[in-house]
């Protein structure tokens, strides 16, 4: 069992397999900032990606999620999940989506092996997704994505919404009910200052509390023990119908004791924690053929040296992190 700093077990790696994204959210990636994107061959193949994921097999990692930029956007992703979901010790793979793309690749998703996905929703107003996305694009993309990752048989179809105060903190109960409605597992996160791009404000998180607060004003909820102590979400249960709800509350709940994720860029650099400023390159290393004993003995004590607990620690060091890495380059 191979641990960190503060005894947690690496087990989980999220790919960002692309820095590209057929949208610009303001929380993320906003339109009027310039960003210079990676050249392709400045992408790790889906051999590379393979490589590694092999390799950190061996020290532990059982579960994937692929994840961006906007993961379908990348050519035939669905030749990666295959790749991914023959390995043996790979005892789950998942897969983050704006949703825009889905409906059209669902199909090919699933039989390659996908086992999970999640669909960000970041509204339910025609007139406002425009506005949040950054792009002259259409919503209804994204509900026939959602629409078809059901029909064609996925178990547990989770929806991502980030709440960003009087942008769409109107609609916790709206998305909340269209969630209910449609058997989604909505999981509301908190707004974060990843990257360094969205000129991130405290005041505009609204917090699990306020969040939850509103949920009760018409549902009545029980909270769910974790699963897994490493779960991320705050998870809830409607008293009546039995479905589930959860808070990702990375500000003002922080998780990171718990927190046994790798983050795999789409350069090739493996990163700690989201709010890492520097990664280890680990496509050097394929590239340059350094032997894999090797990699993996520099991979095994770049986790044993982790000590990252931004979360849990943001009031004290967020001013002084400021190169950060962007989240659509590590992963969501
Ligand atoms: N493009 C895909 C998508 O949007 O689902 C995958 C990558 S995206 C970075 C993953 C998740 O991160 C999305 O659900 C998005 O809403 C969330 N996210 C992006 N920026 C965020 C921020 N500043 N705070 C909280 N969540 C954020
Ligand atoms: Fe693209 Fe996802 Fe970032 Fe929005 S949150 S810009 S969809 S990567
Ligand atoms: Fe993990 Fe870093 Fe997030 Fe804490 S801040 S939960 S260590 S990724």
């Amino acid at each position: 069992m191979l641990c960190d700093k503060l005894g947690r077990e690496l087990r989980d790696l999220r790919i960002s397999v692309t820095d590209r994204c057929n949208f610009r959210c303001f929380f993320c990636m906003p339109p009027d900032r310039e960003i210079t994107f990676l050249k392709r061959e400045d992408l790790l193949t889906y051999e590379e990606i393979r490589e590694v994921v092999d390799m950190l097999t061996k020290l532990g990692v059982k579960k994937i999620r692929l994840t961006g930029g906007e993961p379908l956007v990348r050519t035939h992703i669905e030749n990666l999940i295959k790749m991914i979901s023959s390995m043996k010790q790979i005892k789950d793979i998942a897969l983050t989506t704006n949703g825009y793309l889905l409906s059209k690749k669902i199909g090919d998703l699933k039989s390659a092996g996908l086992m999970r996905i999640t669909i960000s929703l970041p509204t339910l107003r025609e007139d406002k997704f425009a506005s949040i996305v950054g792009k002259n694009l259409s919503l209804r993309e994204v509900l026939e994505g959602i629409k078809s990752a059901k029909e064609v048989g996925f178990k547990s179809v989770k929806i991502n919404t980030t709440v960003v105060r009087n942008v769409n903190d109107d609609e916790i109960l709206d998305l909340a009910e269209f969630c209910r409605k449609h058997d989604l597992i909505l999981r509301f996160i908190e707004y974060m200052d990843v990257g360094t791009l969205n000129s991130w404000q405290r005041e505009k998180v609204v917090s699990a509390e306020e969040i939850l607060e509103k949920l009760r004003q018409k549902y009545k909820l029980e909270e769910i023990e974790r699963e897994h102590k490493s779960e991320t979400a705050l998870k809830f249960r409607y008293t009546d119908t039995g479905q589930e709800i959860g808070i990702i509350a990375s500000v003002t709940k922080p998780f990171c004791r718990n927190c046994n994720r790798l983050r795999l860029s789409a350069e090739g650099k493996l990163y700690p924690c989201l709010f890492s400023n520097k990664g280890l390159d680990i496509k050097s290393l394929i590239r340059n053929s350094v032997g894999r004993d090797y990699i993996l003995q520099i991979v095994k004590s770049f986790w044993e040296e982790r000590e990252d607990r931004y979360s849990e620690i943001r009031e004290i060091i967020s001013s002084k992190n400021t190169h950060r890495v962007e989240m659509f380059r590590v992963g969501g």
